[in-house]
């Protein structure tokens, strides 16, 4: 009887192991959510199902000229035939759960938060500078968690949300700060471009698809997707366009729409699919207490910010060169609510968004810091490449600054500089496997200058340099 048992429960976990595969299209159950089971053996996933049942309702469809002399042996459909011209098993092997999942080990758990210094601290491991930033976002994710655990007490004092905009120029590590936070809390993260938003209705995606990739995100678990974060990225995109007395549909009514999202409400989500249709199931998502964070880079908002202290300075004893603040580095600094108007943020939106602080633009001794400094800095993950290869890889502080001065001049931030190391590694991790001698690789200016080549040291033997 045990015996029996057993090999019940063996064959099950060998079931578990496979996936259903769509009868039409071949895609597995994984990749196009859950299936619609005709029989045992014949499944079919949503999206077939619908194309099939708007074929049959757009009355397109003329049976009669149909050729059924094709199949096997029937006049008319009958499915115990069908199972004949079907694999045994249609289902395919499931994949194996990603390892890195359980490699990440979460620094803070978010039931008993940590004191903001702490979540600065772990910050400060991987971001450099923009200390402000790390400061207020810090408090800001304190106090959401904090608001979190507390729930709605009954002495009918409501903490407001703290949703945050983050405002700074590409490639200062607005999205690098927030996938940081993200997995230092362990909270699952959707990542989404404004630009991509539309009202539902229009082509593009639904506001409410965001909520699907933090789902998707929360391996569709309702419950830790109700704690996550989402970052919308690019929000600046979405402005009110300026001057136009036209309704403005691809900006300030994406705004509208995403209102009652920042604000909390419970909204209906398709699961594992971007847009809502007969088939998909839907899942309801409350977002109270979701932490949703917008970052932008916001060009013009330094012009904007600049009127309006010459404005203010230019009145009475106050008056002042006109360009006094031209030269100003921190101005973005100084914006203020009505600024972000300006630019064409309707007030209900920023109003939402009560946290709002900036990233600096980095400079070139930030570059430098960047380059060697975080957890998981970039220098050191080719250190380690070659480390596997038994070679010792250096970069001189000469060379360190010529790769920061090279991607200063690109204005794209932090960005550049991965272009630019993997333009020149790519000959070094070529080259250097060839000799098994080679001990050490020093990177000099003069390499990333394309004046000479690095400097190698053979096992044992004194320093030389390669050519380049
Ligand atoms: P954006 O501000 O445009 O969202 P990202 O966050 O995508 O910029 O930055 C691009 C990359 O540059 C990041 O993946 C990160 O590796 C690096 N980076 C940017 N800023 C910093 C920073 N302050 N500290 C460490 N790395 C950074």
């Amino acid at each position: 009887m045990d015996m029996e048992n057993k090999e019940q429960e063996s064959e099950k976990t060998e079931e578990n192991s496979y996936e259903d595969v769509c009868f039409v299209c071949h895609r597995p159950e994984s990749k196009t959510g859950k299936m619609i089971h005709l029989t045992k053996e014949i499944s079919i996933c949503p999206e077939c199902m619908q194309r099939t049942m708007d074929m049959m309702s757009s009355g397109n469809v003329d049976y009669s000229k149909m050729d059924f002399s094709r199949m096997p042996n029937i006049s008319m459909i009958n499915l115990a035939d069908l199972q004949n011209m079907i694999p045994k098993r249609q289902k395919v092997k499931k994949k194996a759960p990603r390892e890195q999942k359980e490699t990440v080990k979460k620094t803070f758990d978010i039931r008993s938060i940590p004191a903001p210094h702490r979540i600065k601290e772990s910050l400060d491991e991987y971001v450099i500078g923009q200390e402000k930033a790390k400061k207020v976002i810090s408090v800001a994710v304190y106090n959401h968690y904090k608001r979190v655990a507390a729930g709605s007490e009954a002495d009918g004092i409501e903490i407001e949300k703290s949703n945050m905009l983050m405002i700074g120029p590409t490639g200062s590590g607005k999205t690098y700060l927030v996938k940081t936070l993200a997995r230092l809390l362990d909270v699952p993260l959707a990542i989404a471009d404004a630009t991509s938003l539309t009202e539902a209705g229009y082509i593009g995606d639904d506001i409410e698809s965001v909520l699907s990739k933090l789902l998707a995100a929360a391996d569709n678990d309702v419950e830790r997707a109700e704690q996550g974060i989402v970052f919308i990225d690019e929000i600046d995109k979405i402005a009110k366009k300026k001057n136009t007395n036209q309704r403005d549909v691809s900006g300030e009514s994406v705004q509208q729409g995403m209102l009652k999202l920042l604000e909390g409400a419970e909204i209906e989500v398709p699961v594992g699919a971007n847009s809502k249709n007969a088939m998909v199931p839907l899942e309801t998502i409350n977002t109270r207490n979701i932490l949703f964070i917008c970052g932008g880079a916001f060009p013009d908002l330094t012009e904007i910010i600049k009127e309006r202290l010459n404005r203010r300075s230019s009145i009475g004893f106050r008056a002042d060169l006109k360009d006094k603040y031209d030269h100003e580095k921190n101005l973005l600094a100084q914006v203020t609510v009505e600024d972000i108007r300006k630019f064409g943020m309707i007030p209900e939106f920023i109003g939402r968004l009560p946290v709002i602080f900036t990233l600096d633009a980095l400079t070139e001794d930030m570059m430098v810091s960047v380059l060697k400094e975080p957890k998981n800095a970039i220098l050191k993950q080719y250190q380690k490449l070659l480390q596997l290869d038994e070679v010792k890889l250096d970069f001189t502080e000469d060379a360190l600054r010529a790769i920061a001065r090279k991607a200063m001049e690109k204005d794209t931030g932090a960005r550049a500089l991965r272009a630019i190391i993997e333009d020149f590694m790519l000959d070094i991790m070529y080259e250097i496997p060839k000799d098994d001698n080679i001990g050490q690789v020093l990177i000099t200016e003069d390499y990333i200058e394309h004046r000479g080549g690095p400097l190698i040291t053979m096992r044992g033997v004194p320093a030389l340099t390669m050519q380049g």
